[in-house]
Protein backbone atom coordinates (compact mmCIF):
# COMPACT_ATOMS: atom_id res chain seq x y z
CA UNK A 1 0.00 0.00 0.00
CA UNK A 2 1.52 3.23 -1.07
CA UNK A 3 1.44 5.70 2.20
CA UNK A 4 -0.49 8.91 1.58
CA UNK A 5 1.53 11.58 3.30
CA UNK A 6 0.92 15.05 4.30
CA UNK A 7 3.98 17.42 4.54
CA UNK A 8 3.63 20.46 6.96
CA UNK A 9 5.68 23.48 7.38
CA UNK A 10 5.58 25.91 10.13
CA UNK A 11 7.35 27.78 12.70
CA UNK A 12 5.20 26.52 16.08
CA UNK A 13 5.42 23.53 17.65
CA UNK A 14 1.89 23.57 18.51
CA UNK A 15 0.02 24.64 15.17
CA UNK A 16 2.22 21.78 13.69
CA UNK A 17 0.63 19.23 15.88
CA UNK A 18 -2.42 20.40 15.42
CA UNK A 19 -2.39 20.55 11.65
CA UNK A 20 -0.58 17.34 11.40
CA UNK A 21 -3.88 15.60 13.54
CA UNK A 22 -5.76 17.53 11.35
CA UNK A 23 -4.08 15.89 8.18
CA UNK A 24 -4.54 12.24 10.00
CA UNK A 25 -8.18 13.15 10.28
CA UNK A 26 -8.57 13.92 6.67
CA UNK A 27 -7.26 10.82 5.68
CA UNK A 28 -3.20 11.46 5.49
CA UNK A 29 -1.73 7.91 6.27
CA UNK A 30 1.47 9.53 7.70
CA UNK A 31 2.35 13.24 8.23
CA UNK A 32 5.83 14.85 7.43
CA UNK A 33 6.77 17.34 10.13
CA UNK A 34 9.35 19.55 8.31
CA UNK A 35 11.29 20.62 11.32
CA UNK A 36 14.04 22.81 9.40
CA UNK A 37 11.53 25.36 9.56
CA UNK A 38 11.18 25.25 13.32
CA UNK A 39 12.28 28.20 15.55
CA UNK A 40 12.11 25.62 18.96
CA UNK A 41 14.94 23.98 20.49
CA UNK A 42 15.27 19.96 19.68
CA UNK A 43 14.09 19.09 23.12
CA UNK A 44 10.87 20.15 22.28
CA UNK A 45 9.92 17.34 20.20
CA UNK A 46 9.40 14.81 23.11
CA UNK A 47 6.82 17.14 24.15
CA UNK A 48 5.24 16.52 20.26
CA UNK A 49 5.90 13.66 19.95
CA UNK A 50 3.41 12.83 22.81
CA UNK A 51 0.95 14.15 20.60
CA UNK A 52 1.18 11.86 17.59
CA UNK A 53 0.91 8.21 17.24
CA UNK A 54 4.22 6.11 16.91
CA UNK A 55 5.64 5.53 13.28
CA UNK A 56 3.04 7.77 11.79
CA UNK A 57 4.58 10.56 11.80
CA UNK A 58 7.83 11.64 9.82
CA UNK A 59 10.52 14.01 10.83
CA UNK A 60 12.58 15.57 7.88
CA UNK A 61 15.35 18.11 8.52
CA UNK A 62 16.09 19.41 5.23
CA UNK A 63 18.96 21.27 4.37
CA UNK A 64 19.60 24.72 2.33
CA UNK A 65 21.49 23.11 -0.46
CA UNK A 66 18.45 20.40 -0.60
CA UNK A 67 15.77 23.00 -1.59
CA UNK A 68 14.85 23.68 2.89
CA UNK A 69 15.02 25.85 5.12
CA UNK A 70 18.00 24.36 7.84
CA UNK A 71 21.15 25.66 8.09
CA UNK A 72 22.04 23.45 11.47
CA UNK A 73 25.29 21.93 11.39
CA UNK A 74 25.73 18.37 10.41
CA UNK A 75 25.78 17.61 14.50
CA UNK A 76 23.30 19.07 15.34
CA UNK A 77 20.69 17.83 12.44
CA UNK A 78 22.04 14.20 14.06
CA UNK A 79 21.08 14.53 16.76
CA UNK A 80 17.46 16.17 16.29
CA UNK A 81 16.84 12.65 13.61
CA UNK A 82 18.05 10.59 17.24
CA UNK A 83 15.54 12.38 18.93
CA UNK A 84 13.04 12.57 16.82
CA UNK A 85 13.70 8.87 15.68
CA UNK A 86 13.37 7.73 19.90
CA UNK A 87 10.28 9.50 19.89
CA UNK A 88 8.38 7.35 17.67
CA UNK A 89 9.12 9.26 14.29
CA UNK A 90 9.96 7.78 11.25
CA UNK A 91 13.16 9.78 9.91
CA UNK A 92 14.30 11.17 7.13
CA UNK A 93 17.84 11.28 6.36
CA UNK A 94 19.65 13.07 3.47
CA UNK A 95 21.98 10.74 1.78
CA UNK A 96 24.63 13.53 1.68
CA UNK A 97 24.24 13.95 5.45
CA UNK A 98 25.28 10.27 5.63
CA UNK A 99 28.16 10.74 3.48
CA UNK A 100 29.75 13.16 5.55
CA UNK A 101 29.60 10.32 8.20
CA UNK A 102 26.98 11.98 10.78
CA UNK A 103 25.02 9.09 12.28
CA UNK A 104 21.30 9.05 13.44
CA UNK A 105 20.34 6.36 16.08
CA UNK A 106 19.32 3.04 14.88
CA UNK A 107 15.17 3.41 14.29
CA UNK A 108 14.75 0.07 15.70
CA UNK A 109 11.67 -1.36 14.19
CA UNK A 110 10.90 1.65 12.35
CA UNK A 111 12.26 2.60 8.84
CA UNK A 112 14.44 5.13 7.86
CA UNK A 113 14.23 7.48 4.40
CA UNK A 114 17.42 8.10 2.81
CA UNK A 115 16.89 11.00 0.55
CA UNK A 116 18.47 13.05 -1.98
CA UNK A 117 17.15 16.60 -3.48
CA UNK A 118 18.24 18.22 -7.24
CA UNK A 119 16.85 21.19 -7.51
CA UNK A 120 19.02 22.25 -10.46
CA UNK A 121 17.48 19.51 -12.38
CA UNK A 122 17.16 15.85 -13.17
CA UNK A 123 20.21 13.95 -12.16
CA UNK A 124 22.45 12.51 -15.10
CA UNK A 125 21.56 9.04 -13.27
CA UNK A 126 18.33 9.00 -11.15
CA UNK A 127 19.07 5.32 -10.65
CA UNK A 128 22.88 5.30 -9.59
CA UNK A 129 21.53 8.12 -6.22
CA UNK A 130 18.58 5.72 -5.63
CA UNK A 131 20.99 2.63 -5.55
CA UNK A 132 23.66 4.92 -3.56
CA UNK A 133 21.41 5.70 -0.88
CA UNK A 134 19.89 1.61 -1.04
CA UNK A 135 23.82 0.84 -0.37
CA UNK A 136 23.49 2.80 2.45
CA UNK A 137 22.19 -0.17 4.19
CA UNK A 138 20.29 1.71 6.92
CA UNK A 139 18.00 2.96 3.83
CA UNK A 140 14.67 0.94 4.07
CA UNK A 141 13.05 3.41 1.67
CA UNK A 142 15.54 5.69 -1.01
CA UNK A 143 14.08 9.03 -1.69
CA UNK A 144 15.01 10.98 -4.89
CA UNK A 145 13.54 14.19 -5.60
CA UNK A 146 14.35 16.66 -8.80
CA UNK A 147 13.19 19.95 -10.11
CA UNK A 148 12.02 18.66 -13.57
CA UNK A 149 11.20 20.48 -16.86
CA UNK A 150 9.83 17.92 -19.05
CA UNK A 151 6.27 15.54 -18.37
CA UNK A 152 8.51 12.61 -19.79
CA UNK A 153 10.15 12.69 -16.37
CA UNK A 154 6.38 11.56 -15.08
CA UNK A 155 7.45 7.73 -16.80
CA UNK A 156 10.94 7.91 -15.61
CA UNK A 157 9.85 8.07 -11.58
CA UNK A 158 7.06 5.67 -12.45
CA UNK A 159 9.48 3.10 -14.26
CA UNK A 160 11.94 3.69 -11.18
CA UNK A 161 9.44 3.52 -8.21
CA UNK A 162 7.79 -0.14 -10.18
CA UNK A 163 11.29 -1.38 -9.79
CA UNK A 164 11.55 -1.38 -6.05
CA UNK A 165 8.11 -1.56 -5.20
CA UNK A 166 7.29 -0.51 -1.60
CA UNK A 167 11.27 1.04 -1.26
CA UNK A 168 11.76 3.91 -2.90
CA UNK A 169 9.74 7.44 -3.45
CA UNK A 170 10.40 9.39 -7.04
CA UNK A 171 9.42 12.97 -7.51
CA UNK A 172 9.81 15.20 -10.30
CA UNK A 173 9.22 18.39 -8.93
CA UNK A 174 7.05 21.09 -9.72
CA UNK A 175 4.01 21.31 -12.35
CA UNK A 176 5.20 18.78 -14.90
CA UNK A 177 5.40 16.07 -12.53
CA UNK A 178 2.78 16.33 -10.84
CA UNK A 179 1.25 12.95 -12.58
CA UNK A 180 4.40 11.08 -10.85
CA UNK A 181 2.67 11.40 -7.04
CA UNK A 182 -0.85 10.21 -8.40
CA UNK A 183 0.15 7.56 -9.90
CA UNK A 184 2.78 6.95 -7.09
CA UNK A 185 0.01 4.42 -6.41
CA UNK A 186 -0.48 2.74 -9.71
CA UNK A 187 3.56 2.03 -9.08
CA UNK A 188 3.67 0.43 -5.54
CA UNK A 189 5.62 3.22 -3.98
CA UNK A 190 6.39 3.41 -0.58
CA UNK A 191 5.01 6.65 -0.01
CA UNK A 192 3.76 10.27 -2.24
CA UNK A 193 3.97 13.35 -0.44
CA UNK A 194 0.89 15.91 -0.53
CA UNK A 195 -0.06 19.06 0.54
CA UNK A 196 -2.40 20.09 3.52
CA UNK A 197 -4.42 22.28 1.31
CA UNK A 198 -3.49 24.77 -1.66
CA UNK A 199 -1.88 27.67 -0.14
CA UNK A 200 0.45 24.85 2.34
CA UNK A 201 2.33 23.52 -0.53
CA UNK A 202 6.20 22.33 1.32
CA UNK A 203 7.27 21.63 -2.50
CA UNK A 204 6.42 23.02 -6.23
CA UNK A 205 3.52 20.68 -7.60
CA UNK A 206 2.46 18.61 -5.14
CA UNK A 207 -1.33 18.01 -5.13
CA UNK A 208 -3.56 18.93 -1.87
CA UNK A 209 -4.65 15.72 0.25
CA UNK A 210 -8.04 16.22 -0.49
CA UNK A 211 -7.75 16.78 -4.55
CA UNK A 212 -5.40 12.90 -4.15
CA UNK A 213 -8.82 11.43 -2.16
CA UNK A 214 -12.19 13.34 -3.85
CA UNK A 215 -10.50 14.73 -7.49
CA UNK A 216 -8.14 11.72 -8.28
CA UNK A 217 -9.65 8.65 -6.03
CA UNK A 218 -6.21 7.95 -4.73
CA UNK A 219 -8.08 4.69 -3.11
CA UNK A 220 -8.92 3.55 -6.49
CA UNK A 221 -5.74 3.80 -8.35
CA UNK A 222 -4.22 0.08 -8.51
CA UNK A 223 -1.95 -1.09 -10.77
CA UNK A 224 -4.14 -1.81 -13.62
CA UNK A 225 -5.38 2.12 -13.61
CA UNK A 226 -5.41 3.31 -17.54
CA UNK A 227 -3.18 7.03 -17.46
CA UNK A 228 -5.64 9.84 -19.27
CA UNK A 229 -5.10 13.28 -19.47
CA UNK A 230 -5.30 16.73 -20.46
CA UNK A 231 -2.13 18.01 -22.48
CA UNK A 232 -2.04 21.68 -22.60
CA UNK A 233 -0.07 24.63 -21.73
CA UNK A 234 -1.66 26.33 -19.51
CA UNK A 235 -3.96 23.33 -18.32
CA UNK A 236 -3.37 23.67 -14.27
CA UNK A 237 -7.36 25.10 -13.97
CA UNK A 238 -8.45 22.77 -16.46
CA UNK A 239 -11.70 21.35 -15.97
CA UNK A 240 -11.36 18.37 -17.66
CA UNK A 241 -9.86 16.23 -14.35
CA UNK A 242 -12.90 17.26 -12.46
CA UNK A 243 -15.59 16.19 -15.49
CA UNK A 244 -13.25 12.87 -16.39
CA UNK A 245 -12.71 11.41 -12.86
CA UNK A 246 -16.05 12.08 -11.94
CA UNK A 247 -17.31 9.92 -15.25
CA UNK A 248 -14.60 7.27 -14.39
CA UNK A 249 -16.35 7.14 -10.96
CA UNK A 250 -19.68 6.94 -12.24
CA UNK A 251 -19.19 4.16 -14.52
CA UNK A 252 -16.33 1.99 -12.41
CA UNK A 253 -14.05 2.12 -15.53
CA UNK A 254 -10.45 2.05 -14.05
CA UNK A 255 -8.66 4.83 -15.18
CA UNK A 256 -6.78 8.45 -13.53
CA UNK A 257 -7.40 11.28 -15.60
CA UNK A 258 -4.23 13.69 -14.51
CA UNK A 259 -2.71 17.61 -15.89
CA UNK A 260 0.33 17.32 -18.69
CA UNK A 261 1.74 20.56 -19.29
CA UNK A 262 3.38 20.48 -22.08
CA UNK A 263 5.21 23.35 -23.50
CA UNK A 264 6.77 22.91 -26.75
CA UNK A 265 6.06 20.15 -29.73
CA UNK A 266 9.40 18.58 -28.94
CA UNK A 267 8.26 17.89 -25.46
CA UNK A 268 4.73 16.31 -27.03
CA UNK A 269 7.12 14.25 -29.40
CA UNK A 270 9.19 13.50 -26.77
CA UNK A 271 6.27 12.40 -24.14
CA UNK A 272 3.68 10.76 -27.23
CA UNK A 273 7.23 8.29 -28.09
CA UNK A 274 7.76 7.69 -24.67
CA UNK A 275 4.28 6.49 -24.40
CA UNK A 276 4.76 4.63 -27.39
CA UNK A 277 7.72 2.96 -26.58
CA UNK A 278 6.92 1.94 -22.83
CA UNK A 279 3.54 0.11 -23.18
CA UNK A 280 4.20 -0.69 -19.24
CA UNK A 281 3.07 3.09 -18.20
CA UNK A 282 -0.55 2.51 -19.28
CA UNK A 283 -1.22 5.46 -21.48
CA UNK A 284 -3.91 5.22 -22.58
CA UNK A 285 -5.47 8.56 -23.73
CA UNK A 286 -5.05 11.91 -23.65
CA UNK A 287 -7.43 15.25 -24.78
CA UNK A 288 -5.27 18.35 -26.84
CA UNK A 289 -5.82 21.98 -25.93
CA UNK A 290 -4.00 24.95 -26.62
CA UNK A 291 -1.08 24.85 -28.07
CA UNK A 292 -1.14 21.33 -29.10
CA UNK A 293 -4.28 20.29 -31.17
CA UNK A 294 -2.36 20.97 -34.59
CA UNK A 295 0.43 19.61 -33.72
CA UNK A 296 -1.21 16.39 -32.48
CA UNK A 297 -2.46 15.95 -35.54
CA UNK A 298 0.74 15.96 -37.25
CA UNK A 299 2.88 13.29 -34.42
CA UNK A 300 -0.29 10.70 -34.77
CA UNK A 301 0.22 7.46 -36.23
CA UNK A 302 -2.78 7.32 -37.56
CA UNK A 303 -5.50 10.31 -38.13
CA UNK A 304 -9.42 9.66 -38.45
CA UNK A 305 -10.35 12.15 -41.63
CA UNK A 306 -12.23 14.23 -40.17
CA UNK A 307 -9.53 15.61 -37.92
CA UNK A 308 -7.54 15.76 -40.69
CA UNK A 309 -10.07 18.05 -43.05
CA UNK A 310 -10.64 19.87 -39.42
CA UNK A 311 -6.68 20.44 -39.23
CA UNK A 312 -6.94 19.66 -35.51
CA UNK A 313 -6.92 17.39 -33.15
CA UNK A 314 -8.11 17.55 -29.48
CA UNK A 315 -8.09 13.44 -28.82
CA UNK A 316 -5.69 11.16 -28.98
CA UNK A 317 -5.88 7.39 -27.97
CA UNK A 318 -3.45 4.78 -27.56
CA UNK A 319 -3.98 1.81 -30.05
CA UNK A 320 -1.81 -1.17 -30.88
CA UNK A 321 0.21 0.50 -33.70
CA UNK A 322 0.87 3.87 -31.88
CA UNK A 323 -1.55 7.49 -31.24
CA UNK A 324 -4.76 7.35 -33.19
CA UNK A 325 -6.33 10.85 -33.33
CA UNK A 326 -9.72 12.54 -33.34
CA UNK A 327 -11.31 15.82 -33.14
CA UNK A 328 -14.57 15.75 -30.92
CA UNK A 329 -15.17 19.67 -31.10
CA UNK A 330 -17.01 18.59 -34.56
CA UNK A 331 -19.83 16.76 -32.79
CA UNK A 332 -19.69 18.54 -29.66
CA UNK A 333 -20.54 22.01 -31.34
CA UNK A 334 -23.41 20.62 -33.69
CA UNK A 335 -24.94 18.78 -30.50
CA UNK A 336 -24.77 21.92 -28.41
CA UNK A 337 -26.41 24.08 -31.76
CA UNK A 338 -28.88 21.35 -32.01
CA UNK A 339 -29.70 21.07 -28.70
CA UNK A 340 -29.96 25.24 -28.09
CA UNK A 341 -31.81 25.65 -30.96
CA UNK A 342 -33.96 22.68 -30.89
CA UNK A 343 -32.60 21.77 -34.58
CA UNK A 344 -32.70 18.33 -35.86
CA UNK A 345 -29.49 17.58 -38.23
CA UNK A 346 -31.33 18.11 -40.95
CA UNK A 347 -33.03 21.44 -40.28
CA UNK A 348 -29.11 23.06 -40.65
CA UNK A 349 -29.89 23.06 -44.11
CA UNK A 350 -29.78 27.21 -45.03
CA UNK A 351 -28.87 28.12 -41.54
CA UNK A 352 -27.35 31.59 -42.00
CA UNK A 353 -24.95 31.45 -40.03
CA UNK A 354 -22.07 33.66 -38.64
CA UNK A 355 -18.54 32.97 -37.24
CA UNK A 356 -16.71 34.96 -35.11
CA UNK A 357 -12.63 33.43 -35.83
CA UNK A 358 -10.43 31.61 -37.35
CA UNK A 359 -8.56 29.71 -34.82
CA UNK A 360 -8.61 25.93 -33.93
CA UNK A 361 -12.55 25.64 -32.41
CA UNK A 362 -13.80 27.54 -35.51
CA UNK A 363 -12.38 25.25 -38.00
CA UNK A 364 -14.13 22.23 -36.11
CA UNK A 365 -17.33 24.66 -36.11
CA UNK A 366 -16.89 25.45 -39.50
CA UNK A 367 -16.66 22.05 -40.97
CA UNK A 368 -19.78 20.86 -38.94
CA UNK A 369 -21.83 23.18 -40.57
CA UNK A 370 -20.55 23.38 -43.75
CA UNK A 371 -21.29 19.54 -43.88
CA UNK A 372 -25.11 19.82 -42.74
CA UNK A 373 -25.84 22.95 -45.96
CA UNK A 374 -25.38 25.59 -43.71
CA UNK A 375 -24.46 28.78 -44.97
CA UNK A 376 -21.52 30.38 -43.28
CA UNK A 377 -19.70 33.19 -43.27
CA UNK A 378 -16.35 33.87 -41.45
CA UNK A 379 -15.21 37.46 -39.96
CA UNK A 380 -11.86 37.35 -38.48
CA UNK A 381 -9.37 40.13 -37.06
CA UNK A 382 -6.84 38.61 -39.19
CA UNK A 383 -8.19 38.88 -42.83
CA UNK A 384 -5.93 36.24 -44.26
CA UNK A 385 -6.55 33.51 -41.61
CA UNK A 386 -10.70 33.96 -42.53
CA UNK A 387 -10.00 33.70 -46.15
CA UNK A 388 -7.56 30.59 -45.34
CA UNK A 389 -10.61 29.11 -43.77
CA UNK A 390 -13.66 30.12 -45.95
CA UNK A 391 -11.52 28.50 -48.93
CA UNK A 392 -11.23 25.35 -46.98
CA UNK A 393 -14.84 24.95 -46.71
CA UNK A 394 -16.19 26.84 -49.18
CA UNK A 395 -17.93 29.67 -47.07
CA UNK A 396 -18.18 33.21 -47.14
CA UNK A 397 -15.78 36.05 -46.09
CA UNK A 398 -16.98 39.04 -43.94
CA UNK A 399 -15.18 42.14 -42.93
CA UNK A 400 -14.36 42.33 -39.10
CA UNK A 401 -15.61 45.54 -38.90
CA UNK A 402 -18.67 44.65 -41.02
CA UNK A 403 -19.42 42.49 -37.92
CA UNK A 404 -21.87 44.63 -36.21
CA UNK A 405 -24.28 44.69 -39.37
CA UNK A 406 -24.95 40.90 -38.66
CA UNK A 407 -28.35 39.93 -40.80
CA UNK A 408 -28.56 35.99 -40.19
CA UNK A 409 -29.76 33.11 -37.93
CA UNK A 410 -26.75 32.47 -35.69
CA UNK A 411 -23.62 33.63 -34.62
CA UNK A 412 -21.16 31.34 -33.28
CA UNK A 413 -18.16 33.29 -31.30
CA UNK A 414 -15.29 31.15 -31.49
CA UNK A 415 -12.37 33.63 -30.43
CA UNK A 416 -11.40 34.25 -27.07
CA UNK A 417 -13.24 37.00 -26.42
CA UNK A 418 -14.46 37.21 -23.14
CA UNK A 419 -12.78 34.47 -21.71
CA UNK A 420 -11.60 34.46 -18.07
CA UNK A 421 -10.59 36.86 -16.93
CA UNK A 422 -11.43 39.34 -19.77
CA UNK A 423 -14.85 38.87 -18.96
CA UNK A 424 -16.09 42.27 -19.35
CA UNK A 425 -14.98 42.10 -23.08
CA UNK A 426 -17.14 41.22 -26.10
CA UNK A 427 -16.46 40.49 -30.00
CA UNK A 428 -19.56 41.90 -30.66
CA UNK A 429 -21.01 45.54 -29.82
CA UNK A 430 -24.83 45.76 -28.47
CA UNK A 431 -26.06 46.75 -31.74
CA UNK A 432 -24.63 44.02 -33.91
CA UNK A 433 -28.21 41.92 -32.32
CA UNK A 434 -30.82 44.20 -34.42
CA UNK A 435 -32.06 40.76 -36.39
CA UNK A 436 -32.37 39.22 -33.21
CA UNK A 437 -29.67 36.31 -34.41
CA UNK A 438 -29.56 33.27 -31.78
CA UNK A 439 -26.13 33.78 -30.34
CA UNK A 440 -24.09 30.27 -29.39
CA UNK A 441 -20.68 31.69 -27.62
CA UNK A 442 -17.48 28.38 -27.51
CA UNK A 443 -16.11 30.30 -24.64
CA UNK A 444 -17.28 28.26 -21.54
CA UNK A 445 -15.62 30.53 -18.27
CA UNK A 446 -17.57 32.35 -17.52
CA UNK A 447 -20.71 30.68 -18.46
CA UNK A 448 -22.61 34.04 -18.39
CA UNK A 449 -20.03 35.79 -21.34
CA UNK A 450 -20.93 39.44 -21.78
CA UNK A 451 -21.25 38.54 -25.27
CA UNK A 452 -24.40 36.28 -24.07
CA UNK A 453 -25.75 39.36 -21.83
CA UNK A 454 -25.82 41.33 -24.29
CA UNK A 455 -27.28 39.39 -26.62
CA UNK A 456 -30.04 37.86 -23.99
CA UNK A 457 -30.91 41.46 -23.06
CA UNK A 458 -31.29 42.23 -26.46
CA UNK A 459 -34.10 39.62 -26.96
CA UNK A 460 -31.78 36.92 -28.36
CA UNK A 461 -31.61 33.29 -27.70
CA UNK A 462 -28.43 32.42 -26.19
CA UNK A 463 -26.19 28.83 -26.08
CA UNK A 464 -23.66 29.06 -23.22
CA UNK A 465 -20.03 26.98 -24.33
CA UNK A 466 -20.42 24.50 -21.85
CA UNK A 467 -22.71 22.26 -23.58
CA UNK A 468 -20.49 21.88 -26.25
CA UNK A 469 -17.44 21.18 -23.71
CA UNK A 470 -19.33 18.58 -22.34
CA UNK A 471 -20.50 16.53 -25.30
CA UNK A 472 -16.84 16.76 -26.96
CA UNK A 473 -15.92 15.15 -23.58
CA UNK A 474 -18.79 12.55 -23.80
CA UNK A 475 -17.47 11.70 -27.37
CA UNK A 476 -13.87 11.39 -26.00
CA UNK A 477 -15.19 9.02 -23.41
CA UNK A 478 -16.83 6.75 -26.11
CA UNK A 479 -13.33 6.74 -27.97
CA UNK A 480 -11.45 6.04 -24.64
CA UNK A 481 -13.56 3.81 -23.15
CA UNK A 482 -16.09 2.53 -25.90
CA UNK A 483 -19.13 3.20 -23.64
CA UNK A 484 -21.84 5.84 -23.32
CA UNK A 485 -21.10 8.87 -21.17
CA UNK A 486 -23.09 10.21 -18.82
CA UNK A 487 -23.75 14.31 -19.87
CA UNK A 488 -25.74 14.65 -17.21
CA UNK A 489 -23.42 13.94 -14.46
CA UNK A 490 -20.47 15.61 -16.50
CA UNK A 491 -22.30 19.07 -16.95
CA UNK A 492 -23.24 18.92 -13.17
CA UNK A 493 -19.40 18.49 -12.47
CA UNK A 494 -18.38 21.59 -14.52
CA UNK A 495 -21.34 24.06 -14.10
CA UNK A 496 -20.85 23.27 -10.29
CA UNK A 497 -17.23 24.51 -10.42
CA UNK A 498 -17.44 27.50 -13.06
CA UNK A 499 -20.27 28.51 -10.62
CA UNK A 500 -18.44 28.22 -7.02
CA UNK A 501 -15.38 30.18 -9.35
CA UNK A 502 -13.19 26.79 -8.83
CA UNK A 503 -11.83 26.55 -12.11
P1 LIG B 1 -7.09 29.87 -31.39
O1 LIG B 1 -6.81 28.86 -32.41
O2 LIG B 1 -5.95 30.54 -30.68
O3 LIG B 1 -7.95 31.03 -32.10
C1 LIG B 1 -8.29 32.21 -31.42
C2 LIG B 1 -9.22 33.05 -32.27
O4 LIG B 1 -9.60 34.18 -31.48
C3 LIG B 1 -8.58 33.60 -33.53
O5 LIG B 1 -9.55 33.66 -34.55
C4 LIG B 1 -8.16 35.01 -33.10
O6 LIG B 1 -8.09 35.93 -34.16
C5 LIG B 1 -9.30 35.38 -32.21
N1 LIG B 1 -8.96 36.44 -31.26
C6 LIG B 1 -8.15 36.33 -30.18
N2 LIG B 1 -8.08 37.52 -29.53
C7 LIG B 1 -8.87 38.39 -30.24
C8 LIG B 1 -9.21 39.75 -30.07
N3 LIG B 1 -8.73 40.45 -29.04
N4 LIG B 1 -10.05 40.31 -30.95
C9 LIG B 1 -10.55 39.58 -31.97
N5 LIG B 1 -10.26 38.29 -32.20
C10 LIG B 1 -9.43 37.70 -31.33
O7 LIG B 1 -8.03 29.33 -30.25
P2 LIG B 1 -9.14 28.17 -30.37
O8 LIG B 1 -8.54 26.87 -30.06
O9 LIG B 1 -9.86 28.33 -31.65
O10 LIG B 1 -10.09 28.54 -29.12
C11 LIG B 1 -10.91 29.72 -29.16
C12 LIG B 1 -11.86 29.69 -27.97
O11 LIG B 1 -12.76 28.62 -28.08
C13 LIG B 1 -11.17 29.43 -26.63
O12 LIG B 1 -10.81 30.65 -26.06
C14 LIG B 1 -12.18 28.68 -25.80
O13 LIG B 1 -12.82 29.55 -24.88
C15 LIG B 1 -13.18 28.20 -26.81
N6 LIG B 1 -13.24 26.73 -26.79
C16 LIG B 1 -14.40 26.16 -26.39
C17 LIG B 1 -14.54 24.79 -26.38
C18 LIG B 1 -15.80 24.18 -25.90
O14 LIG B 1 -15.86 22.94 -25.85
N7 LIG B 1 -16.81 24.93 -25.55
C19 LIG B 1 -13.47 23.97 -26.79
C20 LIG B 1 -12.29 24.57 -27.16
C21 LIG B 1 -12.19 25.96 -27.16
P3 LIG B 1 -6.74 36.16 -35.01
O15 LIG B 1 -6.73 35.08 -36.05
O16 LIG B 1 -6.87 37.52 -35.54
O17 LIG B 1 -5.59 36.02 -34.03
Amino acid sequence: MTRLIVSIAGQELESLVSRAQTAMAEGADLVELRLDALTVAPTSLEAMAAHLPTGRWIATYRSRTEGGAGDLADALVGRLLTVAADAGAIVDVEESLLARDVTVSDPKATPIIVSHHDCAGRPESPARILAQSEERGVAVVAKLAWRSDTVSDVIEACRLMGERPEGRIVIPMGEKGLAARVLAAKFGAWGSFCAPDASSATAPGQVTLSDMWSLYRWDRINPETRVLGVIGSPVAHSLSPALFNAQFADAGWNGVYLPWRIDSEVELQDFLNDCRRQAWFGAHGFSVTIPHKAAALRLADDVEPLAERIGAANTLVHVSNGWRAFNTDYVGALVAIEMGMGLDSGEFKGLRVAILGAGGVARAVVAGLCDRGAIVTIYNRTAERAGELAGAFGCRIGRWDERVRLDCDLVVNCTSVGMHPQTEASPLPPEAFEHRPAVFDTVYNPMQTKLLRDASEAGCGTIDGVTMFVQQAAAQYRIWTDQDANPTLMEQVVRAKLTTGNA
